[in-house]
């Protein structure tokens, strides 16, 4: 497949709650591979996009197109992760009870009923996709820790593994590297243009500096549409994108 293909492509998408307009004719793609940073201001309609891309919240009209087949406006979540759409959210969900691996073997097997989960065991290869992981993670050494006790950022690192396990075609993540120390906000930048390629993902951000080290491309939302795209250098020379960020 084409790396220029579109694994999203949004067409006019409309929301609006109680007549409030969060998203208003909102278009824009994300090519196959691509990492893609989601930036505006507070109230722009950032969460409410991975809102509508995930099936949380349905718009009132316009399509997302996923893999240039699949209207994800008409599929539940459930549907939406099956067909390999994956979400971080800005908190990191870990079961704090479960080891870090137990916690990447659920993951793993998150198709499978409760009762299959504990009774089915990992297959070799799935125990080498785990240890892999853990490594890519650096969290090798925490594998038979409680997930609890982990640092925040090492919480944040496992979620993400949790997510990469299920091996999706789009990952969104949502300010993946607030609360992380300078190295671990490094090597997440070192990892997530790692997954570009494999993986296409888009990442909403405030924080400039992350988002200069990851960024191919940039979408700036204001006021539910798109305001600017392009280089990171680009939009920030954009006099709307100043107005908007530093005008009031
Ligand atoms: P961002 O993530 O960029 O900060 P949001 O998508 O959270 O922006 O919100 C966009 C706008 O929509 C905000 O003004 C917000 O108050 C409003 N909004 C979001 N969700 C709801 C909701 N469920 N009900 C009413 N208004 C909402």
């Amino acid at each position: 497949r084409d790396r220029r293909d579109p694994v999203l492509s949004l067409e006019n998408i409309n929301v609006s709650f109680d007549g409030f307009r969060a998203l208003t004719s909102l278009s824009f793609q994300i090519g196959v591979g691509e990492l893609r940073c989601v930036i505006g201001p507070n109230g722009a309609g950032k969460t409410t996009l991975m809102d509508v891309i995930t099936g949380k919240t349905r718009p009132q009209s316009g399509r997302a197109i996923y893999d240039q087949q699949t209207d994800l406006t008409r599929l539940s979540p459930t549907q939406i992760a099956r067909a390999g759409i994956g979400r971080k959210f800005q908190k990191p969900t870990v079961f704090e009870a479960l080891t870090v691996f137990e916690n990447l073997e659920l993951a793993l097997k998150t198709d499978k009923s409760v009762w299959a989960c504990l009774r089915n065991k990992l297959t070799s290869e799935q125990r080498d996709r785990i240890d892999a992981m853990l490594s890519t993670l650096r969290l090798s050494h925490e594998r038979h820790r409680a997930a609890g006790m982990l640092s925040h950022g090492q919480k944040q690192f496992l979620e993400i593994g949790m997510l990469l396990v299920q091996e999706p075609h789009l990952l969104l993540l949502d300010e993946p590297a607030a609360g992380m120390t300078d190295a671990e906000t490094a090597y997440t930048a070192e990892l997530f243009r790692s997954l570009a390629g494999k993986h296409s993902l888009m990442v909403v951000e405030h924080d400039m500096g992350f988002v200069e080290t990851i960024a191919d491309h940039v979408t700036v939302l204001h006021q539910g549409q798109v305001l600017a795209e392009g280089s990171l250098r680009e939009v920030q020379a954009n006099e709307q994108v100043i107005e908007v960020y530093l005008g009031r």
